[in-house]
């Protein structure tokens, strides 16, 4: 299989051993699933599909992040506790996830599951070096690691940009370098805290993945991603603190979805510009719904638009009455050991779908039940 690198930045061999290690950042448990967080989580699924086609064993883990400033600030709006609110959240996602047919991930860790290991991890990147305390909080050092920006390739004056976009808090007059990122940090008072031997506190906001993806899958996995939005900072910020601790390659491969838009801007909470999966599951099939996200390759930016999933239903009756078969599956593998291009072996389904062909073992492959 061949796959996009986001390292590499380029297509390249994908050869994992019998079982394969990964990970996908979830979400965090504040507010309903939109479109964009569907479309990361389903092509992790057809990944994960594909790879036990091919006789691996798969290990996917999709971490919820059940502590942060966005599920604070919301709980409190709310007036509810930040677990319960979180729990909630949860059980509505899970459910819109199982009916969209994606298989079960092999665990599911809560941030707040990682208190522990978070923090023998911010005292291992202390203890190395490549920490300070400052102002109450801990932060990375940025300058003690050479290799700072092998994931993104960005410039510093991008990462500058973006870290003020993404919530890294450049301006924070704490830091040494408006780079540097929290690994800990006092709660406030409202907020929940645990002790540790910088006063009482929470993680900050990327140390959790890094935590759990090596408590869950080992010190260096095969691939690890999520939405592009995260290459930076979060991605570029795990690296750096797990390499420093281990000095050991943490993921070996790095696999990022493109954006779903709206009206011409990605979709985001902040923006409030989102299509919501419950929503759609009220009006159209989760057949429909699945195949109206594979028309796009995974690493294209494109726009939602509701005529997508009248062209899957569509498609969807056309599969339907070509019934049951296994015409076009090894096209279907040929598409997705091509980088996972959804897009191809839809078309080879259609081909076999019109000539009458059944095809139910290749739309299984995708995920699509008939
Ligand atoms: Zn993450």
């Amino acid at each position: 299989m061949r796959l996009y690198d986001t390292a590499r930045q380029s297509v390249v061999a994908f050869e994992p051993g019998p079982v394969v290690t990964m990970y996908s950042c979830g979400i965090t448990p504040y507010d309903s699933a939109h479109m964009g967080h569907v479309q990361v989580y389903l092509t992790f699924d057809l990944l994960q599909r594909r790879l036990r086609d091919a006789g691996h064993e798969t290990k996917l883990v999709r971490n919820v992040t059940d502590v942060d400033d966005d599920i604070l600030r919301r709980a409190r709006e709310l007036g509810v506790h930040y677990l319960d609110l979180a729990a909630e959240e949860m059980a509505r996602f899970d459910s819109s996830m199982q009916v969209m047919g994606l298989l079960p991930v092999y665990r599911e860790p809560r941030a707040t599951s990682a208190i522990p290991e978070i923090l023998s991890m911010v005292g291992a990147v202390l203890d190395g070096g490549h920490a300070y305390e400052s102002g109450g909080s801990v932060y990375f050092d940025v300058s003690s690691f050479a290799t700072f920006g092998q994931v993104s390739h960005l410039s510093r004056a991008e990462m500058l940009v973006l870290a003020a976009e993404r919530g890294g808090k450049p301006d924070d007059p704490n830091k040494r370098d408006p780079l540097d990122f929290v690994l800990w940090q006092p709660s406030a008072a409202d907020e929940p805290a645990w002790q540790s031997r910088w006063g009482p506190g929470r993680p900050g906001w990327h140390i959790e993945c890094s935590a759990l993806a090596m408590r869950e899958l080992g010190e260096t996995i095969d691939l690890h991603g999520g939405g592009r939005d995260l290459i930076f900072p979060h991605h570029e910020c795990e690296t750096a603190q797990s390499e420093s601790v281990t000095g050991k390659t943490f993921c070996r491969h790095w696999f990022h979805v493109g954006m779903v838009g709206l009206d011409g801007t990605k979709m985001s909470k902040s923006l409030g510009n989102l299509v919501f999966v419950g929503d759609l599951l009220k009006e159209w099939e989760p057949m429909a719904i699945r195949l109206a996200l594979l028309e796009h390759h995974y690493r294209a930016d494109w726009e939602w638009q509701d005529a997508g999933l009248e062209r899957a239903a569509e498609r969807l009756e056309r599969w339907r009455a070509a019934g049951d078969g296994d015409a076009g599956i090894e096209q279907v593998r040929r598409a997705l050991d091509d980088d996972l291009d959804a897009p191809g072996a839809l078309d080879a389904l259609d081909q076999a779908a019109a000539t009458g062909a059944g095809m139910s073992q290749g739309a299984a492959l995708l995920g699509v039940s008939l």
